[in-house]
């Protein structure tokens, strides 16, 4: 046993290298590591908060948004002087890791994830960890995950219910095999209109960063093989064992099509000049179902409906949406507020 051994065991990882799974080893190759985390509201900060005790050497944070009120109830990296202060989640994960964990490197990003920024974002990580709250994020980095060769952990969580998936590019099956589309626009809940308990963040958000330390720990045979389902308040927990392998007839793992890294999927975005508004277009979606939204929107606004467009005014935003998705989002200029007011409203 050498000194540089010696003082890894009188250090803050003792407890963590005493399980065998991880020992010395696992633990310096948790150091010398490097992830990328997307998202640091509700999963992320749980995320990065046991990524960072844990002694990743390298984190790599990015979000787009600001906190509000409403995030303290499940996003427990955050206090009340966070919100009063109106800082980017980023920057106020990276002043609150950093006392946590001085010993490693904590890159914060305010940035809206994209396909123009993913690949760079993405660079050196040897996992990604998803902390995302939208299907279309989640589809470009299956796409990006894919092409680069890295594993990702895909999570989300709603109301209750929550579920992961771990992803090993050439492997396991992507997101594509399971999912070949994401859903339509404005087709299933948010957590803005169905609700969510932070004690579902907890669970979902530990089994991620459980998985990405198995990942950088160099345990990639200790991954899980399912996809698997919480419901805490049903007392529910489904595993769906995975095939062993990708499906060869996947358009993104079996013929390397990755059409939300080129921009061709996704949403478009455009300022519309001189209106205070963005608009936010989704080609090659699905068309949405104008019952549903409405009654989604209604539950966190006031909604106005006509056979062209469903309206919402929410607080000082006012969302108009189209029948295939596309929407303009009236009291910003900025597109990540847009893209986010979307998310949270609209979303997948
Ligand atoms: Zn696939």
């Amino acid at each position: 046993m050498n000194d540089d051994t010696l003082d890894l065991q009188k250090s803050r990882y003792a407890r963590q290298m005493r399980f065998p799974g991880i020992g010395v080893g696992g633990q310096r190759r948790l150091l010398a590591s490097k992830a990328l985390v997307v998202g640091c509201g509700a999963l992320g900060s749980v995320i990065i908060n046991t990524l960072a005790r844990a002694g990743v050497g390298h984190l790599r944070i990015v979000d787009r948004d600001f906190l509000e009120l409403n995030n303290l109830q499940r996003q427990v990296l955050y206090d009340e002087d966070d919100v009063a202060a109106g800082i980017p989640k980023a920057i106020a994960a990276y002043e609150r890791l950093k006392k946590i964990n001085s010993t490693i490197t904590i890159e914060p990003v305010v940035a809206d994830i994209d396909h123009t920024n993913i690949e760079r974002l993405a660079g050196g990580a040897e996992c990604i960890v998803d902390g995302t709250d939208n299907f279309e994020t989640r589809f470009l980095l299956n796409d990006a995950a894919v092409k680069l060769g890295i594993p990702w952990v895909y999570g989300g969580c709603l109301a209750a219910e929550g579920q992961s998936l771990t992803i090993l590019p050439g492997k396991t099956p992507c997101l594509r095999c399971l999912m070949p589309e994401p859903p339509p626009p404005g087709s299933s809940p948010t957590c803005d209109s169905a609700g969510i308990l932070g004690t579902i963040i907890g669970v979902i958000a530990s089994f991620e960063a459980n998985e990405a330390l198995k990942l950088l720990s160099g345990h990639e045979e200790a991954v899980s093989r399912t996809w698997t389902i919480f419901d805490l308040w049903d007392n529910t927990i489904r595993q769906i064992k995975l095939e062993p392998a990708p499906a060869a007839d996947c358009p993104c793992c079996g013929r390397r099509e990755f059409p939300w890294l080129s921009g061709q999927r996704g949403s478009h975005t455009a300022v519309l000049c001189g209106r205070n508004a963005v608009q936010l277009s989704f080609p090659g979606r699905d068309a949405i179902s104008f019952d549903e939204l409405e009654k989604k929107l209604a539950a966190v606004g006031s909604v106005s409906r006509n056979k062209y467009l469903v309206r919402a005014e929410i607080g000082s935003n006012t969302i108009t949406v189209f029948p295939d998705g596309r929407a303009v989002i009236g009291g910003t200029e900025d597109i990540a507020e847009a893209r986010s007011l979307y998310a949270k409203f609209i979303g997948n």
